[in-house]
């Protein structure tokens, strides 16, 4: 995942990346059924919880499996997706001596050397020498500075993060850009908040970081308590999670002499000379005061200090790739206590997750060669233009709308692009080395050629064929600098999408998926782009008070919802999303009704097309999830949990009202509070 971020304006996805198990269900026959009867639990009123009426005997039957944290309908068909990803592996070991830098030498050989496990137990970590030694050599700032630095050229994390994205006002160059990091647990208020559970994970952080420590036979004392208190130093001076979503108060551009003359202690232009990155003289700041913060820890906190946080990272990067030992505890901490997952998977598993997650695009290649039907183009090109044509429709209907700023708003969804199943230009591999004998030299190589590739790309025109995806993931995104919407051959299968399936039912799973992309061109954050990509402002000051009102009243509704015992969704960290969310159910049935006029109702299985479609939505977001898992989301996934997903636009959709006869009850709100944005 880690790449996916470092595109420059962050990508919207569609859901944050999970990790899931096997299951057998209707979405692996020849015959998809559209929509499962025996998931509706019909002791429960749709208009009392739609969520759980449509799938709430799908939950009683489809408890969390031990191995997983969440287990929902993108997880099953991720796991559908790497069944054929497994049989393309096991096919890659028969190839006889592939061309090295090959995809096929590539794959085969990393799968050889992954499993190879008592030639990982054996090496232990000595792929990691290098960067030890480089912390135990830190005798002075320079040095922490070089080490901040070029750690990051593999997956060792330090306070600091340099990539090179798009240019968020400027789409057609890539700029650096600076972002906060360096925080093991993931946000901040893993360190900061008093509550006991918080403390509870913070005691247990501490013995696995000792734990760790004892495993590599090395005799810091205190290593755990240290790493706890350097992180939460960090911790003080990050930014919140939805404060990092503005794209505005994150986009500081500024020379990169005049960023090194702020700081006194962090030395800018040298760190970024270290990573291949000394051409640039202007860089984009995401975090200033991050930055001016972390200037004067870099004094408060001791070498010593630094050297023991640093080695706890070198550790932490690699943890579950070194050996079983290291494996296991990385697994019990951040699995069983971030997340209550209680079992790892076989490791067969482990390995077919990490090499897919490795090399996704060569792999993807064979993929969609095998298995992605070109047909499926076709269908999602004209959904795609359905739905585009649904949204300019609402857009000329909007009232809260003025006319100039609806001229401009129709100018970015004519220019919209978009991309379905699989890159046109795949990346190139072939400088990448990897051999059958050293796995973790190979995870060392590959996050080492992921950021060379990165780097490479400053000062050359903008690759507008780049995916940020791989094309058998079971996801979507929007690209705010590229202005288009992006589909993986991954999710284009059941239950999002068949071609067999009935309007209703594919307008209800992919078409709001659909809606749900092109909605975040024009959510809080996506609206601050023009329909060249570029962070300028389109819109008359009325008009965008009036967004702004919307949305914080879309906000307001998300902050009331309950998820744990006194714990509540955050509605400014998911706003973007739920924009998206309210937009695309309401564009997606738009379009279906565009598609259904004139026509006679199909009925299917007692169900009117206009149930069947909420029925479609509900079905995508079926799901179950630990409560620990649940609470590492809503602190730090931009997206509602499923049920969430599902209430929350609903809730404002007289549509929905009318479709189950809801008027007045619980599901709904009162129409006068109904919020209708786009
Ligand atoms: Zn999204």
């Amino acid at each position: 995942m880690k790449q996916l971020v470092l595109s420059g304006a962050a990508l919207m996805l569609l859901v944050q990346c999970n990790s899931p198990k096997e299951d057998k269900n209707e979405e692996m026959t020849e015959n998809p059924v559209a929509f499962e009867l025996s998931n509706i639990d019909s002791t429960v009123s749709p208009c009392d919880n739609f969520y759980k009426y449509a799938i709430g005997s799908w939950q009683k039957d489809n408890p969390v499996p031990a191995t997983e944290g969440r287990w929902m309908s993108f997880n099953i068909l991720a796991e559908n997706n790497r069944e054929k990803i497994q049989g393309i592996l096991d096919e890659s070991l028969k190839a006889e001596n592939p061309a090295k830098g090959s995809n096929l030498q590539l794959i085969q050989d990393f799968y050889k050397s992954a499993l190879d496990t008592n030639g990982r137990n054996e090496q232990g970590f000595t792929a990691l020498t290098p960067f030890l030694d480089k912390v135990a050599a830190i005798e002075s700032r320079e040095g922490l500075n070089d080490a901040f630095a070029t750690l990051r050229k593999t997956r060792v994390g330090t306070p600091v993060s340099f990539y090179v994205g798009r240019d968020a006002e400027n789409s057609e160059e890539y700029i650096v850009y600076a972002s906060q990091a360096g925080l093991t647990l993931g946000d901040k208020s893993y360190y900061l908040n008093e509550e006991e559970k918080f403390q509870e994970i913070r005691a247990k952080y501490v013995e696995h970081v000792d734990g760790i420590f004892a495993l590599a036979g090395r005799g810091e004392a205190l290593a755990g308590k240290t790493v706890l208190e350097v992180e939460t130093k960090l911790a003080q001076i990050s930014w919140d999670r939805k404060d990092l979503r503005d794209a505005d108060r994150t986009y500081n551009k500024m020379t990169v002499a005049s960023f090194d003359s702020m700081l006194n202690n962090l030395q800018v232009a040298n760190m970024l000379k270290l990573l291949g990155l000394g051409a640039a003289d202007e860089m984009v700041v995401r975090t200033v005061s991050f930055y001016t913060d972390l200037d004067s820890l870099m004094n408060e906190i001791s070498l010593e200090e630094w050297r023991t946080y640093l080695t706890w990272h070198v550790f932490s990067g690699y943890g579950s790739h070194i050996n079983d030992e290291f494996e296991q505890k990385t697994f019990d901490f951040f699995s069983t206590t971030m997340r209550g997952v209680k079992e790892m998977r076989p490791r067969k598993e482990r390995i077919l997750r990490v090499v897919d997650g490795s090399l996704g695009e060569p792999l993807g290649k064979l993929f969609v060669e095998k298995y992605f039907p070109e047909e499926s183009k076709q269908y999602m090109s004209e959904l795609i233009e359905n739905l585009r044509g649904a949204y300019k429709q609402s857009i000329l209907n909007l009232t809260w709308m003025g006319d100039s700023t609806k001229d401009k708003a129709l100018k970015k969804l004519e220019a919209f692009t978009y991309k379905i199943g699989y890159p046109d230009k795949w990346k190139d591999y072939s400088g990448l080395d990897i051999s059958a004998d050293n796995y973790l030299q190979n995870i060392v190589n590959i996050s080492k050629h992921g950021f060379e590739m990165m780097v490479d790309k400053l000062g050359k025109p903008v690759d507008k064929d780049e995916w940020h995806m791989s094309p058998q993931m079971v996801n979507a995104y929007y690209s705010p600098s590229g202005n288009e919407i992006v589909f993986p051959a991954g999710i284009l299968q059941p239950p999002f999408f068949h071609p067999s399936f009935d309007d209703a039912i594919n307008y209800g799973g992919i078409g709001g998926v659909i809606g749900h992309e092109f909605t975040h061109g024009f959510d809080d954050q996506g609206a601050k782009y023009d329909w060249n990509g570029n962070k300028v402002n389109w819109w008359t000051d009325e008009d965008r008070a009036r967004f702004k009102a919307l949305t914080q009243a879309l906000a307001e509704q998300y902050s009331k919802y309950e998820v744990l015992p006194g714990e509540f969704v955050n509605g400014e960290l998911t706003l973007g999303e739920n924009i998206a969310d309210l937009g695309g159910t309401t564009l997606s049935y738009a379009a279906l009704e565009k598609v259904m006029e004139g026509k006679e109702d199909p009925m299917v299985d007692g169900f009117t097309w206009q149930q069947r479609f909420f029925l479609g939505w509900a079905n995508v977001w079926k799901g179950n999830i630990t409560d620990e898992t649940l609470r590492n989301r809503i602190l730090t996934d931009p997206h509602s949990p499923a049920e969430q997903r599902v209430l929350g636009p609903l809730a404002n959709l007289p549509q929905f009202e009318e479709a189950f006869g809801c008027a007045g009850k619980a599901m709904v709100k009162p129409d006068s509070t109904q919020i209708k944005i786009w």
